[in-house]
């Protein structure tokens, strides 16, 4: 019994998850994210076939959620009584909700002054202890290495060099298939740390090995061009773009991302923060969905390849929209039209608009 009256990410996809008997089936409701055709989208971009999988709508605003359900869940079962993670942000605000939710020390460490608000409020609320450090997201994370090797305070890491982080995170492949009946041909993603487009890769994967679908897709991984190792080959010393969550120089499942896109037949590009602004714009405006900034990666690279004709029109492209817009309101604020002012009576409310009183 799991005390939800749904069934959960870990019943449903139980069977291809590192799970056992005595694993204890945590969920706050992950998982289970629309997958959405974007057909005004598209159709501006000259798509027929774009859809986007909103895993903003995930419990704490990011995917980060499915992979974190099964790390925590591991990490109780083997008797764990503290948790810490290295964060841009969203796997802060995951393994803060997470961690609380199942009676946790939780201690996270992060880039001082480059986190977006809304994620370090998700953390805070959450009760989590909050270390703020000066340096950049991959000096974070070789503390928080180092700290979960320690055995002062026994501490379990749960970044996604926590295998059992990206094993969750195959499960948004699974959904992927699952809505549109087979793979799709492509598949986008915004790429920082580079776990996610190697367990969408896994998961796809593991999809076909199991009979579920008979192709698999291309990854089409997108860095950010100020923040972009592995397109250029080499690490970034201080990586900079205004998509916080992926202002990555040195990411850690780096070999994995690679593969993924060798194998695959994809590609790893760069965009750059122009391209990510317009289509984080163009995805509220013109689909409804108010994605982060680093979410639009996926998009701007999709739209970037498709106008240079390097995308059939009627592909079947999914694009991953990895967290919400509410997560970073001064990005959203500097691009939004300043509210129009009146007073609360109709003439006040027409002479704002410049409608004019018929005679
Ligand atoms: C973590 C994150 C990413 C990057 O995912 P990686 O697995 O680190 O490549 C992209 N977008 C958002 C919103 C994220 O939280």
């Amino acid at each position: 019994m799991n005390g939800q009256a749904r069934p959960t990410l870990l019943d449903r996809y139980g069977s291809f998850l590192p799970l056992t008997g005595a694993t204890p089936r945590l969920s706050l409701g992950e998982g289970f994210t629309p997958l959405v055709h974007a057909e005004r989208l598209g159709a501006a971009w000259s798509l027929s076939n774009l859809w986007l999988k909103l895993e903003g709508c995930n419990p704490t605003g990011s995917f980060k959620d499915r992979g974190m359900v099964v790390a925590v869940a591991r990490a109780v079962e083997a008797g764990a009584r503290s948790i810490v993670c290295a964060s841009t942000g969203n796997t802060s605000a995951s393994a803060a909700a997470y961690g609380a939710m199942a009676g946790l020390e939780v201690l996270v460490v992060l880039p001082r002054g480059k986190i977006a608000a809304g994620k370090l409020l998700q953390a805070q609320a959450a009760g989590a202890t909050v270390l703020a450090v000066d340096g950049n997201f991959d000096a974070a994370l070789r503390v928080v290495r180092e700290l979960a090797a320690q055995e002062a305070h026994p501490v379990t890491l749960v970044n996604s060099v926590n295998p059992h982080r990206i094993a969750g995170q195959t499960t948004a492949a699974f959904e992927v298939c699952d809505d549109l009946g087979r793979a799709p041909d492509v598949l986008a993603i915004p790429v920082g740390n580079a776990g996610n487009i190697s367990a969408y890769w896994a998961g796809f994967r593991a999809y076909r090995g199991a009979g579920r679908i008979d192709s698999l897709p291309r990854l089409w991984g997108f860095q950010a061009q100020g923040a972009a190792p592995i397109v250029l080959g080499h690490p970034v010393e201080q990586p900079e773009t205004v998509a916080t969550a992926i202002r990555i120089g040195n990411p850690a499942s780096w070999a994995t991302a690679v593969a993924a896109r060798d194998e695959s037949g994809g590609l790893i590009e760069a965009v750059s923060d122009e391209q990510i602004l317009a289509a984080y714009r163009d995805a509220a405006r013109l689909a409804g969905v108010f994605c982060e900034p680093a979410s639009a990666a996926s998009l701007a690279g999709v739209r970037a390849l498709r106008a240079a004709g390097r995308l059939d029109p009627d592909a079947l492209v999914v694009c991953v929209l990895t967290g919400h817009g509410l997560k970073d309101p001064d990005t959203a604020a500097g691009l939004a039209a300043p509210a129009v002012e009146a007073e609360a009576t109709v003439p006040s409310v027409m002479a704002a608009l410049g409608w004019q009183e018929r005679r």
